[in-house]
């Protein structure tokens, strides 16, 4: 079929309020990951560039953090409007620059969206308190004022909501923010940021800038006018990032990978929780943080469960996202692709059977088949390195102590999930596994107003519900005597 084509866009820097080539005049293509096609350019922000941005969001932090929470609410909300009369335009976007089919970008704009409306009403409530002191004439205030200027850095499996989390609850606690989205998604991003300014954001309180991750991050990291750095990607970067962070004594939030384990008990519901666990699994191609990688069953129920679970993978139709057939799009990028190939291969060498796909598709375009490999040996890499695709790990155990200390090897703790109707298994497992999430006969765990962050090497901090803003706040205290 002949899919519609999508116009070529060029994406600039915004900084203090102004759209911006750059000042080095050197742009990076942007590419369509299911035909590779080159599908517009994005500028390349220099250290001039940077510089502007730092001096901006310092600047502008002056009256924006003095703005009342109503007025910034106001400008908040006006955006999330705007952003959702825009949204099907920057869902498409999204699409040709991302991968991901369109329902899933529909669905991840409005859950932008909402995530700005959520921000918007919360940054009404930051409130302080009184604390009792010991003196009838000194009062004691603690108020939360807003940390600073923000560096955030957004990754490219969700542009939207993670650009939105990072904007919105920077600026509704009244911090200012230089973001830099993806630049393997800058068009829905800058689409995103627009709606910003059009709504009225003054300008310097939201910056843009796109370029080489490692020498944008190496001049704002440790830049003076900088307080607080948030980022989302993987673990090895976000090492990097905190210790950099440390070192300038500079607050961070951390949302970093994960390889989310999923105990399935011998009293699962299991047509539901294959149902549920395959359209987890291979939605976005897998590159998920909080996708459902491990997946440990009972002996009792594994070949049950097996075969419910390869019958749903067989309805999983890959193809080009704006295709409306298509289930599952390509993955996002090269290196995504050559990993793929590496663990799929590592796992067979390490006995693990390949129940189903294992291969790059042929043809244009970063496809790899729906995979799902049996029992790869604990040493192979499948087992212990994030697989960021679409590959489903079936694993089996005996005795719900063993699923428990396989849930908990890895020193990740994102997400964890269990499919269980038994009252005592699930009280096991709840007080058993170390992650920052857990999703029970469900996997839906990723909304504005919930908290979402990790522990161990998957982060710290939140980049959701009242968590998030608390990250960009502290208290600070006023203790006043009267005569
Ligand atoms: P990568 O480690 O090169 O980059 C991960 C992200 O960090 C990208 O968005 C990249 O632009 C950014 N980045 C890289 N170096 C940086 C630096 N020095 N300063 C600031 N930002 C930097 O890996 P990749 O190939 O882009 O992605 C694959 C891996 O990243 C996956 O295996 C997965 O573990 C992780 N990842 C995690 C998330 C998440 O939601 N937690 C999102 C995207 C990628």
């Amino acid at each position: 079929m002949t899919l519609p084509s999508h116009t070529t866009r060029d994406v600039d820097l915004f900084i203090d309020g102004a759209w911006t080539n750059g000042a080095g005049d050197k742009r990076l293509d942007n590419r369509n990951p299911a035909t590779l096609d080159v599908i517009g350019r994005v500028a390349v922000a220099t250290e001039t560039d940077l510089e502007r941005a730092a001096r901006a969001a310092s600047c502008a932090f002056t009256t924006w953090s003095r703005t009342p929470p109503l007025e910034r609410s106001n400008i908040l909300r006006r955006a999330a409007a705007l952003f959702r009369e825009r949204a099907e335009d920057i869902s498409r976007a999204m699409t040709v620059e991302q991968g991901k089919p369109l329902s899933e970008s529909r669905l991840e704009a409005e859950l932008a969206a909402q995530i700005i409306d959520w921000f918007a009403e919360e940054g009404r409530r930051t409130y302080g308190r009184i604390v009792p002191s010991r003196h009838p004439l000194i009062q004691q205030h603690v108020i939360q004022v807003p940390v600073g200027p923000v560096a955030s850095f957004a990754p490219w499996n969700f542009p939207l909501t993670q650009v939105a989390r990072k904007i919105s609850a920077a600026l509704a606690a009244g911090c200012t923010v230089i973001i830099k989205p993806p630049e393997e998604a800058p068009v829905c991003t800058s689409g995103l940021v627009r709606c910003f300014a059009d709504a009225g954001v003054p300008p310097g309180v939201v910056n843009m800038v796109f370029g080489a991750p490692g020498e944008i991050s190496s001049y704002l990291v440790p830049h003076p006018a900088i307080r607080k750095i948030s980022f989302t990607g993987s673990v090895p970067v976000g090492k990097h990032l905190a210790s950099l962070a440390g070192q300038h004594m500079k607050r961070a939030t951390m949302e970093l990978g994960g390889h989310a384990p999923v105990i399935v008990t011998p009293t699962a519901d299991l047509p539901m929780a294959a149902k549920t666990i395959v359209q987890a699994k291979y939605a976005n191609c897998g590159q998920v943080c909080i996708s459902p990688t491990r997946i440990l069953i009972a002996d009792s129920i594994y070949e049950r469960f097996t075969a419910e679970f390869l019958d749903n993978v067989r309805s999983v139709v890959v193809g080009d996202g704006l295709d409306p057939a298509t289930k599952m799009g390509p993955l996002n990028n090269e290196r995504r692709l050559a990993a793929m190939i590496r663990l799929v291969e590592d796992a067979r060498q390490h006995g693990g059977k390949v129940l189903a796909g294992g291969n790059a598709i042929d043809g244009r375009g970063h496809f790899f088949e729906p995979t799902v490999i049996a029992e790869p040996g604990l040493e192979s890499a499948l087992m212990n390195e994030e697989p960021f695709g679409p590959i489903a790990i079936l694993t089996r155990y005996s005795a719900l102590d063993e699923a428990l200390e396989e849930a908990n090897r890895l020193p990740f703790g994102l997400a964890a999930y269990a499919f269980s109707d038994s009252a005592n298994d699930i009280a096991k497992i709840t007080a058993g596994v170390q992650t920052g999430m857990l999703g029970i006969n469900h996997t839906a765990i990723a909304y504005a107003e919930t908290p979402f962050g990790g522990v161990k090497d998957s982060g710290y901090g939140s980049d959701g519900g009242l968590e998030a803003m608390r990250g960009y706040l502290q208290p600070e205290l006023v203790t006043i005597a009267t005569r």
